[in-house]
């Protein structure tokens, strides 16, 4: 505790006495442009690994980087996404799972944490979706390789599940929202980002897609009516992606993938 005291006095006198200007500013208010959900875990700091300054990221944070769909918690993550897109029009939502996830681990064998964990067991209630993926999908991994799996499948959990708030699907609609899914390695600083047309976690300058999570409701209006639609996208058209390119053992996963996602713990092996 001593540290985090002698912290302040550090922070009021270094940081906050060379940026006055930005703290005046921000009393008058916020705009960050992003939501940032990720875990509560410490390990993870959004400000740090996004270089991001004061004000500018807005963040949620909960064990497992998880976002009840529309209507099924009365908490505090809903108001929040609410306010976020509603109140501060945020453009971008990232949803940043980590490697070496507790929630995800405890998700993993959640039937085991009624007794000693209720709340945690309740609260990862709402990765069910993920969990019966997991567990009807991915038989044959286990351990580490089954933990990084469910990381990145959870944080795509997470994003359909903000796709059920009102708010949300009707800015997507006028493609005046981007969702991200982002996975962060404790071990080598790296962040990769889902790419819903190669079924792939790449690093988030490889593609010029990733400025936008591709909505995947896709519309059959007439060509002259969807022209006059507000926000209207140019090709809400995926392209297929060749079978023999996934592995079919793993239908939402590449093996590519999955690479990608052990490279960040066992890459440098
Ligand atoms: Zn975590």
């Amino acid at each position: 505790m001593k540290k985090l005291l002698k912290g302040l006095r550090q922070f009021k006198s270094n940081y906050f006495s060379t940026h006055q200007e930005l703290f005046e500013q921000l009393s008058h208010g916020q705009k960050p442009r992003v939501l940032f959900i990720t875990c509560s875990d410490s390990r993870i700091d959004p400000n740090l690994i996004t270089n991001a300054e004061v004000g500018e990221l807005f963040v949620i944070r909960n064990a497992g980087n998880i976002i009840p769909p529309f209507g099924a918690a009365n908490g505090g993550e809903g108001a929040a996404v609410e306010y976020a897109v509603q109140a501060l029009g945020v453009e971008h939502i990232i949803v940043c799972g980590h490697s070496h996830c507790g929630a995800m681990k405890g998700l993993l064998k959640r039937s085991s944490l009624e007794d000693e964990m209720p709340l945690v067991y309740e609260w990862l209630r709402h990765a069910e979706a993920t969990r019966q993926l997991l567990k009807e999908n991915y038989t044959h991994l286990e351990g580490e390789t089954l933990l990084e799996v469910a990381v990145a499948e959870n944080v795509l959990t997470q994003i359909e599940n903000l796709r059920t708030y009102p708010v949300i699907h009707s800015k997507l609609y006028r493609n005046k929202l981007h969702l991200h899914a982002w996975i962060y390695h404790i071990e080598t600083g790296e962040v990769l980002e889902y790419d819903s047309i190669r079924h792939d976690f790449v690093t988030p300058d490889e593609n010029a897609m990733l400025e936008a999570y591709p909505v995947q409701c896709v519309l059959s209006l007439p060509e002259d009516v969807e022209d006059l639609l507000p926000g209207h996208r140019q090709s809400q058209t995926q392209p297929e992606v060749a079978e023999a390119e996934r592995d079919v053992m793993m239908p939402w996963l590449s093996s590519d993938q999955v690479a990608r996602i052990r490279s960040g713990s066992n890459g440098r092996r």
